[in-house]
């Protein structure tokens, strides 16, 4: 990890939470495992995203939930002055220059008090400025990376549509060559950050007798050339603080110079792509897992029926210690798969088994964690309910499970 990543991030935060008493942060078990498996340099860049988080998220979240309000301008702001935005971007390009494993450090530090939260970043990087990175010319990569970078720009992943979700390979979106480069026509769906960005990367298809996945094309298109229409999703109520939208191209015309990556060959961009999106979304899972166990612990030693601590019982003892072999599973994992992930060895398979398991287990365990706490889970301000909800988006996001299990059981198969 280049030093730079930790000056920036070190040297800019500290201004931002000393009024908001990070001080007081609750003692949390998933960073124990998190020292013991990452480098120093790492947990630190962790414990400042961490402490950013208890100071700038903790004491604002509620209110945003209760208004129905997207994560706030201001807090966009901060992160962008945290580096965030610009986290595993080269250095050349004017990012901080980390890795995956930063990424995934940072989804672990702020999903444990918001997906919300976590995911603007997270999605504006793995989803939003990894297709460029891997796939983008260095004109491309010039052009918009530094841009990124600074958090002045965002783009979103355009891949699902109103008619195609799991499959995904084969848009209903087209894309037509012209003498100006490409018309694009059609609806995306489901598009996190919508609306806050710059950029849409489009998959359309561009040559229905193509062979399976080989029959779309990634282009990336400004939000606001003529006939982009972006509308906020209504009704959402998982990650409610993260705009999601739909976004509908009618004859828009897009450059030349626009392709990502090969012609015909969009697929491959987008499920590449896809790799380290997933692991951002596990790690997510785990957030919640982790935050679930510390809650658990504390309750179970604080609240008395039959005259002494619940935790005496041997349930609730199963359910936490079921929570804390999950946080150390998981964070074992996913720091294995984030440095395969960063040295290209990672496969779809080993992709997809650890989203689909870390979301599983999260989800069926906020349950438990939830039954041990009680009818005070129900309440907002306790927090579960808000992880209940929100794993839910891991368990369909970037593939869901019962699709994803098909990849999985390929390799399985003679
Ligand atoms: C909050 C949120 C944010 C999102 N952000 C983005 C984004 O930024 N960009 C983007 O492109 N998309 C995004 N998505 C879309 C997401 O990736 C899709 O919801 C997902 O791919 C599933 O597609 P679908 O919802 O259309 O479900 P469908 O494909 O209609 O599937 C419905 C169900 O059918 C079953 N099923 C489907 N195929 C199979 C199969 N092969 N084997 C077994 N069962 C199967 C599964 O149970 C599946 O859950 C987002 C979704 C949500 C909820």
């Amino acid at each position: 990890m280049p030093g730079r990543l930790h000056t920036t991030v070190r040297s800019a935060p500290f201004s931002l939470y000393v009024h908001c008493g990070f001080m007081r942060r609750m003692a949390r078990r998933i960073d124990t495992y998190l020292k013991r498996l990452v480098s120093e340099e790492k947990f630190d860049f962790y414990s400042v995203v961490r402490d950013f988080a208890d100071a700038e998220i903790s004491p604002r979240i509620l209110d945003w939930e209760r208004d129905h309000t997207l994560v706030p301008d201001d807090a966009i702001a901060k992160m962008g002055e945290l580096g965030l935005f610009g986290l595993p971007i080269e250095e050349r390009y004017g990012g901080q220059g980390g890795d995956h494993t930063d990424l995934v450090l940072m989804g672990l530090a702020l999903g444990y008090w918001s997906h919300s939260v976590a995911i603007t970043p997270g999605a504006a990087l793995s989803l939003g400025a990894k297709p460029l990175q891997l796939s983008g010319t260095e004109e491309q990569k010039q052009a918009h990376l530094p841009a990124l970078a600074r958090g002045e720009r965002m783009f979103v992943f355009g891949l699902t549509e109103p008619g195609r979700g799991s499959d995904a390979a084969n848009p209903q979106v087209t894309a037509k060559k012209n003498a100006s480069g490409w018309v694009i026509n059609g609806e995306k769906c489901w598009s996190t950050n919508a609306k806050w960005a710059s950029h849409v990367i489009v998959h359309a298809l561009t040559d229905p007798d193509g062979r399976n996945g080989r029959r779309s094309t990634c282009l990336i298109a400004p939000m606001d050339a003529p006939g982009v229409h972006y509308q906020e999703m209504s009704g959402k109520r998982v990650w409610e603080q993260s705009s999601t939208g739909s976004i509908v191209f009618d004859n828009v015309q897009v450059a030349a110079d626009s392709l990502l990556g090969e012609e015909h060959n969009g697929f491959k961009v987008m499920a590449t792509t896809l790799n380290g999106g997933r692991l951002f979304i596990a790690a997510l899972a785990v957030a919640s897992i982790a935050f679930a166990l510390d809650k658990c612990s504390t309750y179970a030693e604080e609240r008395e029926q039959f005259g002494a601590p619940i935790g005496r019982f041997q349930r609730v003892q199963d359910v936490i210690v079921d929570l804390d072999i999950a946080v150390e599973r998981g964070t074992t994992w996913l720091m294995d798969l984030c440095g395969r992930f960063d040295k290209g060895t990672l496969s779809r398979e080993s992709a997809a088994k650890c989203k689909v398991d870390c979301s599983q287990v999260a989800s069926d365990l906020l349950v438990q964690a939830m039954e041990v706490c009680g009818g005070v889970s129900c309440l907002d301000e306790f927090g579960l309910i808000r992880h209940h909800n929100d794993l839910f988006v891991t368990r369909v996001g970037e593939g869901s499970n019962y699709a994803l299990r098909d990849l999985i059981v390929r390799p399985l198969r003679s």
